[in-house]
């Protein structure tokens, strides 16, 4: 997973406008103002070691956009953290929460290190005083900044941020809507944790549902027996392949970055992941054969490829080896620029990060949502007599014909359940805007899927500039 040193993750994004803003007509001065990244706070700050040393850390937050606020994005920590990227990850939250109508501005942000290589506490200590930084500078707030998990974070750092944001904020009823991916007890909504994978898997069952389109790339329709290669099993990896594996794709592949496991008959992802947790390697698993050089599993043969590390992966050094029929970007920015048309010659299917990884971000504005109105879904709950529905159940039974499972009368009686909101949402976001952006793609003639996403998304926001006008 090596990084080229020319390389801009932002520069990469402001092309991707451009080719869209190429098939509109927007004025260049606000063509301008749109891609130019509004504020970016960079800073430094020292952590006391468990061994007594001091480290000083290097941490970022950059707002791209406050067409709509509060701006939104995650928190990543990685030893490839640095400001290129930061901005380039807010845009692409800008471009993200424009395509799936959720009304936010984009932003990200990012500490310089690596995660493995400090305890528990030493993290907790990184990431309350990178939350304080935020706080003295007016970077977080529920009305202001949003922050979430992304690559190296996770619920646990999400809660110290929330502790750290309600101390120097006692008064503030709305505290907890100040970052989402928090965990349930600290009001997280129920669903987060897997939304991204979860979306990924709705985009791509999306997209192989439409038959036409899979016709063109020679691939039958659904996603049974469909082979997948998975590049990163965290998170949004792990969910994407755990949902693709229970519709009936297999998962042949899956790269790390310390060496990936292929076997052609498919492999079991829970039992990988366990196996992965336990042992920090895919290395002596009992199936498939271990490659030692991850990246060449890029390029061997499948149907659907999901990257869901990081960006950059696929560049013109390797676009012209991929044999994968579909490029289904989980992470962001995973293809670069230049590599794109390199594969859309080749006749891929690219699904866009901006749209596939919005899983995330969607469910993130319904905890968000939950955190403003200070209302527990699950305390909405009708308290029914669930007795007398019982009974009723059993005549819909004995009437129709039709049998219950217990789990399913439950659910019929009290009603959907904060999950099953949820899911449903996310659901009803993910197929509403595949369609609309492929829909843009045909209507334009175009082959790139990113490029409609691009123009849907452009069009919002040049919307929503020129209604706000320019101040002073
Ligand atoms: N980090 C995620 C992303 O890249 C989620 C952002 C959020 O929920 O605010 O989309």
């Amino acid at each position: 997973m090596s990084k080229q040193a020319t390389y801009s993750l932002f520069e990469d994004v402001c092309k991707f406008v451009d080719e869209a803003a190429s098939y509109m007509q927007v004025h260049p001065g606000l063509l301008e103002q749109i891609k130019a990244c509004n504020s970016i706070f960079q800073f430094n700050f020292p952590l006391k070691k468990a061994d007594g040393s001091y480290e000083v850390m290097t941490g970022y937050r950059v707002q791209h956009s406050h067409h709509k606020l509060p701006v939104k994005g995650g928190i990543r920590y990685s030893e490839n953290v640095e400001q290129e990227e930061v901005k380039g990850l807010a845009a692409l939250m800008t471009f993200k929460c424009a395509l799936v109508n959720v009304p936010f501005g984009g932003g990200k942000g990012g500490v310089k290190l690596d995660p493995t290589k400090y305890t528990a506490e030493e993290l907790e200590r990184v990431t309350r005083r990178y939350t304080a930084e935020l706080i003295k500078k007016k970077f977080i707030g529920p009305a202001i900044d949003v922050p979430a998990p992304d690559y190296g974070t996770s619920a646990r750092e999400m809660s110290w941020i929330v502790d750290t944001y309600e101390a120097f904020n006692p008064e503030l009823i709305n505290a907890k809507g100040c970052v989402t991916g928090k965990p349930l007890s600290q009001h997280g909504i129920d669903g987060r944790t897997e939304a991204t994978g979860l979306g990924v898997f709705f985009g791509i069952r999306e997209a192989c549902s439409v038959a036409e389109d899979m016709e063109e790339i020679g691939l039958e329709p659904g996603l049974k027996g469909k082979k997948v290669i998975v590049q990163g099993l965290g998170n949004v990896g792990f969910y994407s392949a755990k949902y693709l594996q229970e519709a009936g794709a297999k998962i042949i592949g899956v790269a790390e970055w310390n060496g990936g496991i292929f076997d052609e008959a498919g492999l079991d992802v829970e039992a990988l992941k366990a196996y992965q947790t336990k042992h920090k390697t895919f290395e002596g698993f009992g199936r498939g054969t271990f490659v030692s050089e991850s990246s060449e599993l890029l390029t061997y043969a499948c149907d659907i490829l999901i990257p869901a590390a990081l960006e950059n992966q696929i560049t013109s050094e390797n676009a012209g080896d991929i044999q994968a029929k579909i490029i289904a970007e989980a992470a962001n920015g995973p293809v670069s620029q230049a590599a794109e048309s390199t594969l859309l010659d080749k006749g891929i299917l690219i699904l866009p990060d901006m749209y596939l990884n919005a899983g995330g971000v969607t469910v993130s504005y319904f905890e968000w949502l939950k955190n403003l109105s200070r209302v527990s879904f699950g305390k909405l709950e009708k308290r029914y007599d669930m007795e007398k529905y019982r009974k009723l159940m059993g005549t819909i039974e004995n009437a129709t014909g039709e049998r219950f499972t217990e789990d399913e009368k439950e659910a019929l009686i009290r009603g959907a359940s904060e999950r099953d909101l949820v899911i449903s949402g996310l659901e009803e976001t993910m197929v509403d805007a595949y369609h609309s952006m492929n829909n843009m793609r045909k209507a334009k003639k175009i082959k790139s899927l990113r490029t409609a996403a691009f123009i849907l998304a452009l069009q919002r926001i040049v919307i929503s500039y020129t209604d706000l006008g320019i101040f002073p």
